[in-house]
Formats: structure tokens, sequence, C-alpha cells
């Protein structure tokens, strides 16, 4: 079977170009300007032909919180917008803090059959940061990295394993950086003012990095960035080593 995508854009690592794709099989054998014959033309005027996107960061909820989205609705969704690979988060009711729920989830997208799911495992035990998760079971399962997402890890001793552990394994920690006890649910630019008052959360950010530093075993992985200035704290964090 020969399928020929016609009149694309194709958009590639080394740039994009007006041209042609022949695939025979599953294979693509040809990205030329001319146009051969195949049994099935897709007539991409107008559109962007990629390799499939990677959303390293979704919110699927299932198992548990599938009112508000779930594995086949969160393929659908993908495959839609040109993501073929979702890495889904661990806030799901119970957590993805052991190898059966990575299973389960991996299963269920395999059922559907329309992308490839690689779940990030939680960190802490029911993301409660007191305690790691076996990350070595739930990297065999099929985690392929550890966040508690939305919620920090206060215990700067349970990070520590959490790096050394995870790095030990080839896999890393995707950190979410706040320190809720400066938040207290405020919200405000960090200036003079919050500095005076006490707010903003650059010193939890500060830690995590330092952290990663002296565990001398990880690169900065992170969720939720929220602010340019950031930046340059994970700039000086990658300087730093
Ligand atoms: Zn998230």
């Amino acid at each position: 079977m020969k399928i020929l995508i016609k009149n694309g854009t194709i958009v590639n690592w080394g740039g994009s170009e007006e041209a042609n794709v022949l695939i025979e099989g599953d294979k693509i054998s040809k990205i030329t300007r001319e146009c051969p014959a195949a049994d099935r033309v897709i007539d991409a005027a107008g559109k962007l032909v990629m390799p499939g996107l990677i959303d390293m960061h979704v919110h699927f909820r299932d198992p548990g919180l599938e009112y508000k989205d779930d594995v086949i609705s969160g393929s659908e969704t993908a495959v839609a917008g040109g993501v073929t690979t979702c890495l889904p988060m661990a806030n799901t009711r119970p957590v993805n803090d052991n190898s059966s729920i990575t299973r389960a989830m991996i299963a269920k997208a395999k059922a559907r059959g329309l992308i490839d799911l690689l779940p990030i495992g939680a960190i802490s035990q029911d993301c409660k940061g007191a305690k790691i998760v076996e990350m070595g079971d739930m990297l065999e399962a099929g985690c392929v990295a550890f966040s508690d997402d939305g919620l920090p890890v206060t215990d700067s001793s349970v990070m520590r394993q959490a790096l050394e552990y995870s790095a030990h394994f080839g896999s890393f920690v995707i950190n979410h950086s706040e320190d809720c006890s400066l938040c207290h649910g405020g919200v405000m630019n960090e200036g003079k003012i919050s500095a005076i008052l006490s707010k903003g959360d650059g010193e939890r950010k500060r830690g995590d990095h330092d952290r990663a530093r002296s565990t001398a075993c990880q690169k900065d992985g992170r969720a939720h960035p929220h602010r340019a200035r950031e930046l340059g704290v994970v700039a000086k964090a990658h300087k730093a080593g």
C-alpha cells in the first residue's frame, strides 16, 4: 500500500520545505517534489506535515477523575492536534504511585491504540511528600520520570533521595518548585514590596537547584515555571553544573 501526502509543508528537525511524502507499508520511502503514483493520495495543502509531537505534561486524570479527562478522550484530542506521545502526570485518584496503576494506564491507551502513553509516576507516595515511590518497579512498568505534579516536595531529604534514586535508574525528577509556606494563597510579582512582605517563591526554587547540584546527578527538570525571572535561576543552575 502506497500513500502520498502532497502539497503540505514538511517541518522537520532541519527546517521546513514544500514537498510530497511517499509512504510505503509503514515507512516513509521518499520526500520529493515529484508526484509519484500511490494507492491513496492525501491533499495536505495549507497544512504542516510533521513527525508526531510529544506532549511532556498532560492531565488525563485517569483513573479516578475521568469526569475531567480520561485516557480515551485524551488520546483522541492529542492525535487531532498531531500529538502522538503523551506523558500523563500522576494526579490521578488513586495517585499513580505504583506499578499496577502505571500498567493499567498504559493498557487503556494501548487498547485505544492512538498514542504512546509514557506515564510520569509520582515522586512520593500519594503525592504526600513523605516517602518516595518504588521507582525501579514503576520504571519497569513503563513510567519514564517522576513528579508530584502541582505539589512541591518540601522535605529536603525526600527530595534528595528522589534525585539520587531516579538518577540511579537513569530517570529524572520533574519538580514543582514552590514554597507553600511563603505562598499563603497570595499572588504578586516578586520585587521590593514582595521582599518586604516576604511573598514569592524564589527560595524554594533556589533550594531545589542547590540540591540537584549537590547530588551531582540530575539535569534540571521542572514543572510549571511561571515567571520570566525563573529562567535566570535555571540558567544559573545549569551554568553551575
Ligand atoms: Zn501539571
